[in-house]
């Protein structure tokens, strides 16, 4: 395997406290598949268990989301610098279930990309197709939209890291997972539209894009063994050990 890639772990609202502090070990205690930089995003009432467990270890913890301010009178939200203080080192951004279930619009994105950025958090900027973009071949103009407007703005100043995550809206949870072509066609997008976004501002180190929807151990390496592709952010598979450790063996035995 080339230099590092991302293995994701999303837990999303599947994973309790006792569960996750007791997967965090399994992890922190097995042989990583070199070269891979793993990542948890637990839910938010398991992260300070899960980021005590992790602590000292090569696994790094994650929030699911941010809020775009750090302190004030929003009631129930996340303050990125808290998730900081915890031991966060990415954060989930615009993931399309939020998009989908609590109408998160590209102008909150925009405002929490920038607020976990000023926080030293990298985050993980979710973008991706519905089925009938994909099917009326209107995917580069979603992904084009989203990219621009989730990143309206933002300045690099040094070698801060924005994570993008491919995340086909019809690949998340269906087991219909984008074929490794498909997916490395969209992830030169993706590259291409970051190099207009930043011209020459942008260094290669600054960028990773990532695929997630329906990624498991029998399809992982296919992703992983195209140079586009930075790595992945699984979601269903990485929230028991059985599949999780299976998809280490598979980027073990690449
Ligand atoms: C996700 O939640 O980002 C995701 C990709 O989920 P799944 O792997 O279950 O499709």
């Amino acid at each position: 395997m080339n230099g590092s890639k991302f293995l994701f772990a999303n837990w999303k609202m599947n994973v309790d406290e006792a569960d996750a502090a007791a997967l965090a070990r399994e992890i922190k205690n097995c042989v990583l598949p070199a070269a891979v930089k793993v990542c948890v995003f637990p839910s938010f009432l398991s992260l300070p268990a899960v980021a005590r467990e992790l602590k000292k270890s090569a696994v790094a913890v994650g929030g699911q989301d941010c809020f775009w301010e750090d302190k004030g009178a929003y009631t129930g939200e996340i303050s990125p610098a808290e998730l900081a203080a915890l031991g966060a080192k990415y954060v989930l951004v615009g993931h399309s279930e939020r998009r989908r279930w609590l109408g998160e619009t590209s102008a909150m994105v925009n405002g929490k990309v920038k607020a976990a950025l000023k926080n030293g958090l990298t985050p993980v900027l979710c973008v991706g197709e519905s089925a009938d973009d994909r099917a009326a071949g209107r995917w580069p103009v979603t992904l084009g939209r989203e990219l621009e407007e989730g990143l309206r703005g933002v300045e690099l100043a040094g070698n801060e890291k924005i994570i993008i995550a491919y995340e086909p809206v019809w690949a998340i949870g269906t087991g219909k997972a984008c074929e490794a072509t498909d997916a490395v066609e969209a992830h030169k997008l993706i590259l291409n539209y970051l190099h207009e976004l930043f011209g020459s501002a942008r260094k290669k180190e600054n960028f990773s894009v990532i695929y997630g929807g329906s990624v498991d151990a029998k399809n992982i390496a296919d992703y992983f063994g195209n140079e586009e592709i930075g790595g992945a952010l699984v979601g269903g598979a990485s929230q028991k050990w059985a599949p999780l450790s299976e998809m280490f063996k598979a980027l073990a035995d690449r």
